[in-house]
């Protein structure tokens, strides 16, 4: 039935990928373990931050107006009545016209000053202080509110959380956050040809690279990858380790066995246990790649060649792994490069061809799919749109990095 229909191109099947994804499960977790995490739920501040008006030099306070004019021929003089001591509060220090107060780099504005002059650009002589150098209104000063103001967004929901985010965290005195739930995804790599790495492979045999690769991949991007061992290309070996997979899973990666070919299960399996929506995508490499639920969990059959799994992951579970997370901006990186050969392209799939950066130039790797050291030796994907015929040496394009 499924071996029939369902093919379709990228931008449909992304969307068939998202439309299945889970919606994000919140959860409360400890700050300091929510870097890398995709937050569920805005962080609001609850206070003004820094909280108070501040120096952000070593120097005098001073009122700016007092400086006009001021240079090394013709000081201002001011006389200094008092110090600001740091992680104290104003302490009933104040500067009225004609005075100043030193302050040191953090310390708290005294009342009525409005500007902080270096000390670099001042001179002492006894209690008066010459100023060399003119201060405009605010110069060298932080407002109480200016990093952020209580009740606005300091962090919003859908953002993944860097290690810079901890620190703001820390700073609005928050120790917990509510984030997206790791989502648990299931791997079942399938193939008689298939053994376990601890194996050496026999005649026609070859080690599960797959499972490794898409489990570090998954970590990585947020998500708990949970194996299911090898399966051989029997219905009911299929069956028992969606069984077990399913209920323990949010969503389940099989991967070999999508092709359209009678021996292929993966599409028949999913068709006869719950629905297949898409089968074949106009992807190169990755064309035999099925989208599917049983019991309304998504499930993705994925090609065997580790290079087609690879692009598929990327281009389209990511996207749903992203939807499952929550996330506003996609966790991709990318990067613009010239081309340093011409690729050329069919007409009507897109295409993803394998690129190795070098100050700045994007050299294809032209390889099969089969071959695991054009994935090592790249930096990336350059992807060629589906009504293109290819990309000409020297064009600008955009590197999705590993
Ligand atoms: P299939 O998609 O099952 O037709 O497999 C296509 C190719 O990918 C075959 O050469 C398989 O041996 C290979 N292959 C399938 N699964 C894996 C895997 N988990 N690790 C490494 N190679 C695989
Ligand atoms: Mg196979």
């Amino acid at each position: 039935m499924s071996r029939f229909m369902h093919i379709v191109d990228v931008p449909e099947a992304i969307a068939t990928a998202v439309h299945i994804a889970p919606a994000p499960v919140p959860e409360e977790i400890p700050a300091d373990s929510a870097p890398g995490r995709v937050l569920c739920a805005d962080v609001i501040a609850g206070e003004d931050i820094p909280g108070f008006d501040r120096s952000v030099v070593d120097g005098f306070a001073v009122r700016a107006e007092d400086t006009s004019g001021a240079g090394d021929s013709a000081p201002a003089l001011l006389q200094c009545t008092g110090r600001v001591s740091m992680g104290e509060g104003e302490r009933g220090l104040s500067v009225m016209h004609g005075t100043c107060v030193y302050i040191p780099t953090g310390g708290v504005l005294p009342k009525g000053a409005n500007a902080v002059v270096m000390v670099e650009h001042t001179d002492a002589a006894g209690d008066t202080v010459l100023v060399k150098r003119p201060v405009a209104y605010g110069e060298n000063v932080l407002l109480h509110d200016e990093d952020y103001r209580r009740g606005a967004v300091v962090l919003p929901s859908g953002r993944r959380l860097s290690p810079q985010d901890a620190g703001v965290l820390a700073a609005c005195g928050r120790t917990s956050v509510i984030v997206a739930k790791q989502p648990v995804i299931g791997i079942i790599s399938t193939g008689n040809e298939l053994v376990p790495v601890t194996a050496t492979p026999g005649p026609g045999q070859v080690r599960d690279a797959n499972a490794a690769m898409l489990a570090a991949y998954l970590r990585e991007y947020g998500c708990t990858p949970r194996l299911y061992g090898i399966v051989r290309d029997e219905q009911e070996s299929f069956g028992i380790a969606l069984s077990q997979a399913l209920p323990e899973c949010d969503v389940v990666l099989l991967s070999g066995g999508s092709s359209k070919d009678d021996r292929d299960m993966t599409g028949s399996v999913i068709a006869g246990r719950g629905t297949v929506l898409v089968h074949g995508i106009t992807i190169a490499p990755g064309k035999p790649t099925i989208i599917g639920t049983i019991d309304n969990k998504p499930v993705i059959g994925l090609p065997g060649h580790p290079a087609s799994a690879y692009v598929v992951l990327l281009v389209i579970v990511r996207p749903l792994l992203s939807r499952m997370l929550g996330e506003k901006k996609p966790h991709l990186q990318t990067t613009k490069a010239t081309l340093g050969d011409s690729i050329p392209s069919q007409k009507g799939r897109e295409e993803y061809v394998r690129v190795r950066l070098e100050e700045g130039i994007a050299y294809p790797i032209f390889g099969k799919s089969g071959l695991l050291n054009t994935l090592v030796r790249s930096d990336g994907l350059v992807c060629i749109p589906a009504g293109c015929e290819g990309l000409e040496k020297g064009s600008t394009v955009d590197v999705i990095l590993w």
